[in-house]
């Protein structure tokens, strides 16, 4: 699949910021644990924090093709940065704009689309991840207020998001026509966050938990109408999934690049280690692959474009690309031997970042249990 010629200009303006301002502090970000707020004030500078955001609403425009060109460049620089971007991007401030009514997409979309703001999405809770029709987070209808109880987890961007979209059951005995998406701000009472310590990846994304005591949200800040919310999370998730893919695409790709480097500088016996055939195979078999994801993602975007729903199609990508990945990483160690199990090594710490592809927006079982559904139909 060609790239236009914009897309193109998108690539080189996204390529040259990631490697001049990302890649060069991507370990000690990831080191140090730290929130790269420099670099996503980078990205709202370049106008890409509202990238695929409708310009109607105050977004930046372009699609999800033109979206996965931008996170495959930061994510083949710097893990953590290309998390904190997509759950802004394609997770939080998607879900309001496109799910949002006037009203509610004038007074959040334009300051999270210029980076003024930055955006998180609540779904997953201690109790519950792949199961969200059993969270037990709750929002009872009081006046012209819900009022919020439950502790959400995991949520990316945790510490340092302004504006979150929460999802809460208001009817239990409704199924999924219970629950309700909710737009919360810092600040709100009754709502704090704990920052979540000690991941093995993605270090800088700050992860928390977010715990809600009697917070009361206006009904005003409800996305769609009364118990829409689910059909709001699987459809932002659906998007979003895209985005992952690109993700794991630009991380393979950050790992093949690196050992491609250094199977043409390392020598064993007498020539480059690129030179076996052993490891030439495997450098031919992640530039395959990675390829093959790229097609497969981009194939995806273009059914988003298109506005089509692609369930299966962004699964599969997701599907299939963070496998690739987990692939690549491995294999990028293997080739760099001792070095590879090192940091400040870029693969060691590539390595550490895939494995949460295969976890979040949906596990890899998730994903094919979506497959599945789509090619057998309805059986009963
Ligand atoms: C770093 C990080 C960032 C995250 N960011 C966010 C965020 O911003 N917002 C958010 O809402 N969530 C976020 N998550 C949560 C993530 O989406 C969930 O962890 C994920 O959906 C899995 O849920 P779980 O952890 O509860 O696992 P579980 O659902 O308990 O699953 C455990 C295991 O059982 C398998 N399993 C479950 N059900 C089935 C089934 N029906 N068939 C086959 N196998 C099954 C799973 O695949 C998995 O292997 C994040 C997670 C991490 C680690």
């Amino acid at each position: 699949m060609a790239l236009t010629e914009q897309q193109e200009l998108l690539r080189t303006t996204a390529r040259e910021f990631a490697r001049r301002e990302l890649e060069p502090r991507a370990a000690e970000i990831d080191e140090a644990e730290e929130f790269p707020v420099d670099n996503f004030r980078g990205l709202a500078e370049l106008g890409l924090c509202g990238l695929s955001i409708d310009e109607s609403v105050g977004g930046a425009g372009g699609g999800y093709v033109d979206l996965a060109v931008v996170i495959e460049e930061i994510a083949a620089a710097c893990g953590s940065t290309s998390t904190v971007y997509v759950t802004h991007v394609s997770l939080g401030t998607a879900a309001i704009a496109r799910h949002g009514n006037k009203e509610q997409a004038a007074r959040f979309v334009p300051a999270l689309a210029s980076g003024e703001k930055i955006a998180g999405f609540a779904l997953t809770e201690p109790g519950t991840g792949s199961d969200a029709l059993a969270m037990e987070t709750t929002a009872e209808l009081d006046g012209d207020d819900y009022v919020l109880n439950g502790t959400k987890t995991f949520i990316t961007n945790g510490t340092h998001a302004d504006t979150f979209v929460v999802f809460a059951n208001t009817d239990r005995s409704a199924g999924y026509r219970g629950i309700n998406a909710l737009v919360v701000e810092r600040g709100a009472a009754g709502f704090s966050t704990n920052h979540l310590t000690g991941k093995m990846g993605m270090k800088g994304s700050a992860t928390a938990e977010l715990v809600f005591e009697n917070c009361r949200v206006p009904v005003a800040n409800r996305l769609g109408d009364e118990g829409r919310g689910y059909s709001v999370a699987l459809s932002t998730l659906t998007t979003s999934r895209v985005s992952i893919a690109a993700q794991c695409v630009g991380l393979a790709r950050g790992a093949y690049e690196a050992a491609l480097e250094y199977a043409r500088q390392r020598r064993t016996f007498g020539k480059a280690i690129g030179e076996h055939q052993a490891v030439a195979f495997m450098l031919a078999d992640m530039a395959t692959e990675i390829d093959a994801a790229r097609l497969m993602t981009h194939r995806a975007g273009e059914i988003v474009d298109g506005g089509g729903d692609p369930v299966a199609e962004s699964a599969m990508a997701k599907l299939y690309a963070s496998e690739v990945l987990h692939r690549v990483a491995t294999n990028a160690v293997q080739i760099h031997g001792g070095a590879g199990y090192f940091k400040p090594s870029k693969v060691e710490r590539i390595y550490r970042d895939a494995k949460v592809t295969e976890i979040y927006e949906g596990t890899s079982e998730i994903q094919r249990l979506i497959i599945s559904r789509s090619i057998l139909g309805d059986l009963e």
